[in-house]
């Protein structure tokens, strides 16, 4: 058996909803963060966790339009991906995940990848002596984070190591992660990563030995401290639109005394339709168990999306929905695959109606810091729950 994934093949029309992506949202970030930054610092978009949910296989193509050209990932099955909706020549870097027989292609496909043990140093060099191309290797160091990454002390013996093995290993980076830039309780914690990060550069720098590109920065470390943009910036969040937290935010419009309220766009947009509509008597229950009693008469709409779908259970009797350009609540529990929501005072609702789950209709907005409030998940995890097979788009 071949095991495959991702070998769905539904025509789009059929599905129950959408995603869009919005081409001007993106544009109009990325001129965003490239106002924060010096005109020499390279910037990499982390397109993880299926680019935040966006989608790589929409979202790549639409940020290489935009002139993206540099791209990470956490693991080598997403690098793959990016590696195949590529149309132009960029670099990708793998920031966590990847096994000894994945190196092997990442090597010959020049892709670069994280190093944080001395083992994967040495596979890595096996590899690329093997298949004489060298391997772009970026030292990945522990500062504070505790995750994976090399000791400082490490250092002298790592550079003796790749100086030895020039031929198979360049050192094509030196990189660390901050343990939560984006709260100012953590600030002290960062502050002493930053510090040893600076000196492991300076140390590299004095030993005849400074790796390619160094990097650090997060979102909201590019925002809030630029000291360590150095040669690179990673932008996951703020790329899609969405800030990193809400004190990143208020901190942001603070200093710069911004008359923009915000300055990013969201990217993405869910959209489903009516599914069905019925009346419900007053004095009945709405949907499994008793949850949600109907004081008055009803009349409830069906929406084809549920929990399968990325719609949070926690959305229960809590969720809201645009229909004609009215907020509407979800009434009783989220089944697997479908909503109800109130729609009795939508005299002129039909099946059929385009339903917002995430994004504007006729002037008023769901966005997914409001959705995902109620759901108490926060923006990265609510979007990496959108399932692959939902559809996605890109709009102007
Ligand atoms: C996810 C991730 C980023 C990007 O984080 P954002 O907060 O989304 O900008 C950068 N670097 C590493 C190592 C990451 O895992």
């Amino acid at each position: 058996m071949k095991p495959s994934y991702a070998n769905i093949s539904v025509k789009p029309s059929f599905a129950t909803s959408r995603l869009e992506l919005s081409r001007q949202a993106l544009e109009h970030n990325l001129a965003f963060i490239r106002r924060q930054l010096k005109p020499d610092v390279r910037y990499s978009s982390v397109v993880k966790g299926n680019a935040y949910g966006h989608g790589i296989e929409e979202f790549v193509p639409l940020a290489e339009a935009c002139g993206v050209d540099h791209f990470s990932t956490f693991s080598a099955d997403e690098a793959y991906r990016v590696k195949n909706c590529l149309s132009g020549p960029a670099t990708l870097l793998i920031m966590g995940m990847i096994d000894r027989e994945q190196m092997e292609w990442a090597i010959s496909n020049q892709v670069e990848f994280y190093v944080f043990d001395l083992e994967r140093l040495e596979h890595a060099r096996e590899v690329a002596e093997r298949i004489r191309r060298p391997a772009r290797v970026h030292l990945e160091l522990e500062t504070g984070m505790n995750r994976t990454g090399f000791e400082p002390e490490q250092l002298p013996q790592l550079v003796e190591y790749c100086r030895t093995h020039s031929r198979a290993l360049t050192l094509a980076g030196l990189c660390t992660h901050f343990a939560g830039a984006e709260s100012i309780s953590n600030f002290l914690r960062v502050k002493h990563q930053r510090k040893y990060f600076r000196r492991a550069k300076k140390w590299l720098e004095k030993q005849n030995a400074r790796p390619e590109c160094i990097h650090a920065a997060c979102s909201a470390a590019t925002i809030r401290h630029p000291d360590t943009h150095y040669d690179m910036v990673r932008i996951g969040i703020l790329q899609y639109g969405f800030w990193p937290s809400p004190e990143t935010r208020i901190e942001y419009l603070q200093k710069n005394q911004a008359e923009d309220k915000n300055p990013l766009r969201r990217v993405i947009s869910w959209k489903s339709r009516v599914m069905d509509l019925k009346t419900v008597k007053a004095g009945e229950h709405i949907g499994y168990g008793t949850t949600y009693l109907a004081n008055d008469p009803m009349k409830i709409a069906t929406i084809p999306i549920g929990y399968a779908h990325g719609f949070s259970r926690s959305l229960s009797n809590q969720g809201r929905v645009l229909i004609r350009g009215r907020r509407v609540s979800v009434v009783g529990m989220v089944n697997m695959n479908v909503i109800m929501v109130d729609a009795t005072h939508i005299q002129e609702v039909e099946r059929g109606d385009e339903v917002v789950l995430i994004g504007h209709q006729d002037g008023k907005e769901i966005s997914v810091a409001s959705f995902s409030e109620f759901s108490s998940q926060v923006n990265y995890e609510m979007l990496t729950r959108l399932p692959l097979d939902i559809p996605r788009m890109t709009i102007e």
